[in-house]
């Protein structure tokens, strides 16, 4: 068995430091862990942000926290751990330089060319990434809300599609520039949100194991 991986990547220099009528949703579960516990109020923001970027493919996703909330019915289940800190950085606190072997702020597993259904969003690498400046408390934890919400949605869209390929452009693209990750708007191409629609509504014939859970994970 070879595992290997997709990596969502920051692009290297800016780092300075739904629609048809007839689809019906199916529920999706995403458990998830987080390396520190986080504050309730980024977790919030993830998880609007998200339901934000994946209402046009009619999406709907139950979060569910591992080892808390195992119980459930779902078309099926995706794990998502938030690696590291998730806090946003101070302002004024120095950021060492992410190496270009630190570039990536996501990834999915992948084994005999089968998209698994483990995720890994890398907070470590993504905080060093934003920089807020002066701001409200509140405004500074939105922020990193909205740009784990977006490497989330890259990883659940190869995990719902079965597909390792990118896009040129919005959320599906390989690489995230700093405003990618912070702007008010970031959105699927209308494609992307087609092949999710397809998944939801049980069209799609993406590879989409049933993962038993808490299953065994692919080592790192
Ligand atoms: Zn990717």
């Amino acid at each position: 068995m070879t595992l290997r991986f997709i990596a969502l990547l920051a692009f290297a220099g800016l780092g300075s430091l739904r629609g048809a009528s007839d689809v019906h949703a199916k529920q999706f579960a995403i458990y998830y862990s987080f390396d520190h516990a986080p504050l309730l109020l980024l977790v919030s923001t993830i998880q609007e942000e998200f339901g934000r970027v994946m209402a046009p493919a009619n999406i709907d996703v139950a979060w569910r926290e591992i080892n808390k909330q195992n119980g459930g019915d779902y078309a099926d289940i995706y794990v998502v751990r938030f690696r590291g800190d998730c806090s946003i950085m101070p302002p004024g606190e120095s950021k060492a330089a992410v190496t270009s072997a630190e570039r990536g702020l996501g990834e999915t597993s992948i084994t005999d060319g089968h998209v698994l259904p483990f995720a890994e969003v890398r907070c470590d690498v993504l905080r060093r990434y934003v920089s807020i400046g002066p701001r409200e408390s509140s405004d500074a934890i939105s922020i990193m809300g909205r740009a784990i919400a977006r490497i989330t949605a890259h990883e659940i869209y190869h995990m719902m599609t079965g597909s390792v390929r990118h896009c040129g452009s919005g959320i599906a693209q390989a690489e995230y520039s700093t405003r990618d990750l912070t702007a008010a708007q970031f959105a699927f191409g209308a494609p992307e949100i087609t092949r999710m629609k397809e998944k939801a509504s049980g069209r799609g014939e993406a590879y989409a194991p049933k993962a038993e859970f808490p299953g065994p994970r692919p080592a790192l």
